[in-house]
């Protein structure tokens, strides 16, 4: 190789990490990622870098995915496993993007083996062992706040890896499986009564669906909103505080 040609590449490589490090210090600002330390960031960025080894993520009816599209995904989708572990999205490797919300059209059978088909449209979706699905249009939050599907499928994942999605993940050593229990089902209940009568509600009345959707909504609003969850549903707030082993809300203070 040419010494002109070794300075190309070389120029080509630091000009690429350039770009690369200004899409990062860019997606600082976004609002699930507010108040974290320069120490927690740096974390984050190499759980995400890793991340994005691990995944494969595609796009689908022609959409281009950006490097600042995969390097969003993959913060939104680790700030949730910061303090744990990049092994609770292990066993499987696909992250298709749409560009905007999509049809789901499919057959599963229930537990008496009578075959259902479900077609319904949604901004994301995450399967057992499967891939991640995600609505890009939905997956930019800027200006919905308390609103992340990035987050949202993420916390299925996590969800599922333990007895399904069922609104309980495996808990750490140090936490109570029965006060998960009380807690949960609580807040649950008394949501869903809020929204049978239709009342006003801090949550997407989504979270009504199942104990999952309502983790899933709740884990949302714990990274993009956490003050709203600390003061609406303090005892939630602690068991999900102690669950991801951080404390957003502090972040906010
Ligand atoms: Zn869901």
């Amino acid at each position: 190789m040419s010494w002109h040609l070794i300075n190309w590449h070389r120029n080509q490589i630091l000009q690429q990490e350039g770009a690369s490090d200004a899409i990062w210090q860019k997606l600082i600002n976004l609002r699930c990622l507010k108040g974290l330390t320069v120490e927690e960031f740096s974390r984050l960025r190499e759980l995400a870098a890793a991340f994005l080894q691990d995944k494969k993520i595609y796009g689908a009816h022609d959409l281009q995915i950006s490097d600042e599209m995969r390097i969003s995904i993959a913060l939104q989708a680790c700030i949730l496993i910061l303090n744990l572990d990049l092994d609770y999205y292990r066993n499987w490797v696909e992250i298709i993007v749409y560009p905007g919300e999509f049809i789901l059209d499919y057959d599963y059978a229930d537990e008496y083996g009578v075959v259902h088909h479900v077609r319904r449209v949604a901004s994301g979706e995450a399967w057992f062992a499967g891939p991640v699905i995600l609505s890009w249009h939905d997956a930019d939050t800027v200006n919905r706040p308390g609103y992340n599907v990035v987050i949202h499928e993420f916390a299925h994942k996590i969800d599922m890896l333990h007895e399904g999605p069922n609104g309980c993940p495996e808990l750490h050593a140090n936490m109570s499986a029965y006060t998960w229990h009380e807690v949960f089902s609580q807040a649950y209940e008394k949501f869903c009564r809020q929204v049978a009568k239709r009342q006003e509600t801090i949550l997407d009345p989504y979270a009504a669906e199942s104990p999952a959707e309502f983790f899933a909504v709740v884990s949302e609003m714990f990274f993009e909103l956490p003050l709203i969850v600390h003061q609406h549903f303090p005892s939630v707030y602690e068991q999900l505080a102690l669950f991801y082993r951080q404390d957003p809300a502090q972040r906010w203070r």
